[in-house]
């Protein structure tokens, strides 16, 4: 048996060959980047949606403990309709027209364009002397 080389200066481990180096062909890459950048948008877009929300109720008439101000129900729906959406600043249509309590109204309104609905809270306060 002849031994190839007995020159031990040379280390025989193919390091920066080529050796195999074609064996993992297209094994990467099944996360599919474009898929993740949708999910991403996605729960960005749904971020979105949910502070708008958030910021709607902090805002004036956004919930029952923050109601608008109005000196009669009459005014109440052409407030509402100069409001607009949180969402898409559509306008709102107005579905129900509650009262809740004494000078307590809740309006029920859904969004004419892109369907979201809302309360909007009001409460009547009269400057009438007795
Ligand atoms: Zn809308």
């Amino acid at each position: 048996m002849p031994r190839k080389r007995s020159t031990s200066s040379t280390t025989p481990t193919p390091s920066n060959g080529y050796a195999g180096g074609s064996a993992k062909l297209g094994g990467v890459g099944r996360k599919r980047p474009e898929r993740t950048e949708r999910r991403t948008r996605e729960r960005a877009a749904r971020q979105l949606v949910r502070d708008r929300e958030k910021l709607a109720s902090l805002s004036p008439g956004g919930a029952e403990g923050r109601p608008i101000e109005v000196a009669s129900s009459a005014v109440i729906e052409g407030r509402v309709r100069g409001m607009p959406c949180v969402q898409c600043e559509g306008e709102y249509r107005i579905a129900d027209h509650r009262s809740v309590g004494p000078g307590v109204r809740a309006v029920d309104v859904r969004c004419d364009r892109c369907g979201v609905p809302r309360t909007l809270w009001f409460r009547i306060v009269t400057d009438e002397p007795n």
